[in-house]
């Protein structure tokens, strides 16, 4: 199904140029050498966390297993580097919301791969002050293809986020997590025991974790992370 999905997404949406290159394309998004240079992920994987953990048996790893995410996985797309984040910069900050729909499809791609535990999507959720500066959610525009490719609900509106915080970028990453408390409020009872959360990129997974614990204590028991891109730890 995913396939085919795929197939009539190619053939609907015809951009004459890679969106990377500007080069003839054939009408995919990104013609073939600049698909292929896409930073992709190794597989050695935590499957917790999504980071690579160096080990060769899908094992938790030790940050994982000193101190268990909410989340049970983490799948993404890339990893959170040139040129996937100067076109998450572009969607996001440039308004070129297309790119949404090609992250949806490669992100849709990846998770083709695997046996997902989903029963619904849930985009992180934007402040409202946020939303109508952007004038659009880049997680629920992500969602948007990967539910109809996988034939799953999206949840909007169950989840609030009420505290407008900063970018998880220009905070130091020992304030991130306190950044974050109570950052999302629940408003609606999730009807599904298995949730996928979607974003664009995953960074400290304090976001991703924070979502997760609110879903867990409302009775949520299965709970995915998809998102386009994981930032990997800056090496010591
Ligand atoms: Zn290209
Ligand atoms: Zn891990």
């Amino acid at each position: 199904m995913v396939y085919q999905w795929l197939n009539s997404f190619i053939s609907t949406w015809l951009p004459q140029s890679c969106v990377l290159c500007g080069l003839s394309s054939h009408r995919q998004a990104l013609c073939p050498d600049c698909l292929q240079d896409l930073p992709r992920l190794s597989p050695d994987l935590c499957p917790r966390c999504g980071l690579p953990a160096g080990l060769s048996n899908a094992q938790d790893c030790g940050h994982c297993l000193q101190l268990q995410p909410a989340y049970h996985r983490v799948y993404s797309a890339f990893g959170y580097a040139p040129p996937v984040s100067q076109l998450v910069a572009r969607l996001k900050f440039r308004g070129q919301i297309q790119l949404a729909r090609l992250f949806g499809e490669l992100l849709a791609q990846r998770l083709a791969e695997h046996t997902i535990q989903a029963d619904a999507l849930l985009p992180v959720p934007l402040h409202p002050n946020r939303l109508r500066q952007r004038g659009f959610n880049q997680a629920l525009e992500i969602a948007r293809p990967l539910a109809q490719a996988f034939g799953l609900p999206l949840l909007t509106g169950g989840v609030h986020r009420q505290r407008d915080t900063e970018p998880q970028s220009t905070r130091a990453a020992s304030q991130r997590g306190h950044n974050l408390r109570d950052a999302f409020r629940l408003v609606q009872l999730p009807a599904y025991e298995r949730i996928a959360i979607v974003d664009d990129v995953m960074t400290s997974g304090h976001t991703a974790n924070e979502l997760a614990k609110l879903l867990r204590e409302a009775g949520v028991k299965e709970i995915e992370v998809w998102c386009v891109a994981r930032a990997l730890p800056h090496p010591h």
